[in-house]
C-alpha cells in the first residue's frame, strides 16, 4: 500500500507544480500550451539571486526568424528598481516579460540575472524566483486555502493567513461560509476580479519572489478597484525588483523608470516627469489617456 501511495503522492505534487507554472504562464501570456523548444542545459546549476538585477543585453528575438519582434533590446533593471513596460499593442511588452521566463531563447544578445545567462541555469530554479501576477488569476475549483497555498504546497496555515492579511483578503475569507474551506471557482463560490487578484497577490507572496513581473495585473479592473489593487501591488514591491506592463499610465507614473517600446525597440526612458517635459511618445500618451479619462468621468 504505502510504496503505490508515495510513487501517486509524489507525482501529484509534481503535476500539481507543473500546472500550476502552466497556469500561471499561460494566463500570463495568453498561450494554451507551452512550446517545448526551451532545454536545460545537461548538468545546468541553479539560478542564485542575490538583489535581482535584470539585464537585457542588446536582445534580439522573434517567434519566426523571419519576422523580428524584439530589434536590440537593452535594459538594466538594478536590483530593487521598479521599471514600467508601456507603448502600443503589439509593441514587444509581453515578449519581453517571456523572456525573462525563458519562455524562448533569444535570437542574439542575452537575458541575465544577477549576472546569469537564463541559458545556463536550470528553468525551475528561474521560475521559484519570478513571481507573476498576470491579468487575471485562475481559481481552482478547490478552497481558498488551497488556492492561495498551492504554489508551496508545505506553507502553514499561519503562513497562508499572513499573506492573505497582507495582500488585504484575509477579513473577508473569514466572513465567508466555511473560511477558508469555503469552495471557489468555476463549480464553487464566485469570486470578483478584484479578489481573485487579490488571492493572486495571497499567492505570491507566498511565493516571496526576489523578482516580480506584473502583466496588466489590474486592467480588467474598475477603475476603483485598480487603485485599490494597485497600493497592494505597490507594497508588494517593495525591497523586490519589479517589471511592471501597464495599460493604464496612471497606474505606472510613480515607478522608478518608464520604458516606452515601439515595434520592438526602445524610444524614450526616464522618469514621469521628465518624460512629459521631453514632449515626445510618452506625452502624447499620457494626453490622451488623460482626456480619455476625463470624457469617460464626464
Ligand atoms: P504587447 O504585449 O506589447 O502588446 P506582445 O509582446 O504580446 O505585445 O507581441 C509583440 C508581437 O509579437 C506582436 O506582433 C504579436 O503579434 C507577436 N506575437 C506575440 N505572441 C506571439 C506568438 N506566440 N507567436 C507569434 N507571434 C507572436
Ligand atoms: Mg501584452
Amino acid at each position: 500500500m504505502i510504496q503505490i501511495t508515495l510513487p501517486l503522492g509524489f507525482l501529484g505534487t509534481v503535476y500539481r507544480e507543473i500546472r500550476q507554472a502552466l497556469v500561471d504562464m499561460g494566463q500570463m501570456f495568453g498561450l494554451l500550451a507551452q512550446p517545448a523548444e526551451v532545454k536545460d542545459k545537461p548538468g545546468a546549476p541553479e539560478l542564485k539571486v542575490g538583489g535581482g538585477e535584470v539585464v537585457f543585453d542588446s536582445v534580439q528575438f522573434g517567434y519566426d526568424p523571419e519576422r523580428i519582434i524584439l530589434k536590440g533590446i537593452s535594459l538594466t533593471v538594478a536590483a530593487g528598481e521598479t521599471v514600467a513596460l508601456v507603448g502600443p499593442s503589439g509593441s514587444g511588452k509581453s515578449t519581453i516579460g517571456r523572456l525573462l521566463f525563458r519562455f524562448y531563447d533569444v535570437n542574439a544578445g542575452a537575458v541575465r540575472i544577477d549576472g546569469q545567462d537564463l541559458r545556463d541555469v536550470t528553468q525551475d530554479s528561474l521560475h521559484a524566483r519570478i513571481g507573476v501576477v498576470p491579468q487575471d488569476t485562475v481559481l481552482f475549483n478547490d478552497t481558498v486555502f488551497y488556492n492561495i497555498a498551492y504554489g508551496r504546497p508545505d506553507a502553514s496555515r499561519e503562513e497562508v493567513e499572513a499573506a492573505a492579511r497582507a495582500a488585504k483578503i484575509h477579513d473577508f475569507i473569514q466572513g465567508l461560509p466555511e473560511g477558508y474551506e469555503t469552495k471557489v471557482g468555476e463549480r464553487g463560490l464566485k469570486l470578483s476580479g478584484g479578489e481573485k487578484q487579490r488571492v493572486g497577490i495571497a499567492r505570491t507572496l507566498l511565493k516571496n519572489p526576489p523578482i516580480l513581473l506584473l502583466d496588466e495585473a489590474t486592467s480588467a479592473l474598475d477603475t476603483q478597484t485598480e487603485r485599490d489593487i494597485q497600493d497592494s501591488l505597490k507594497e508588494m514591491g517593495q525591497g523586490r525588483t519589479v517589471i511592471t506592463i501597464a495599460h493604464r499610465l496612471s497606474t505606472i507614473a510613480d515607478a522608478d523608470r518608464i520604458v516606452v517600446l515601439e515595434e520592438g525597440r526602445i524610444i524614450e526612458e526616464g522618469r514621469h516627469d521628465a518624460l512629459l517635459a521631453q514632449g515626445g511618445r510618452y506625452a502624447a500618451m499620457w494626453a490622451r489617456q488623460s482626456s480619455e479619462e476625463e470624457e469617460e468621468a464626464a
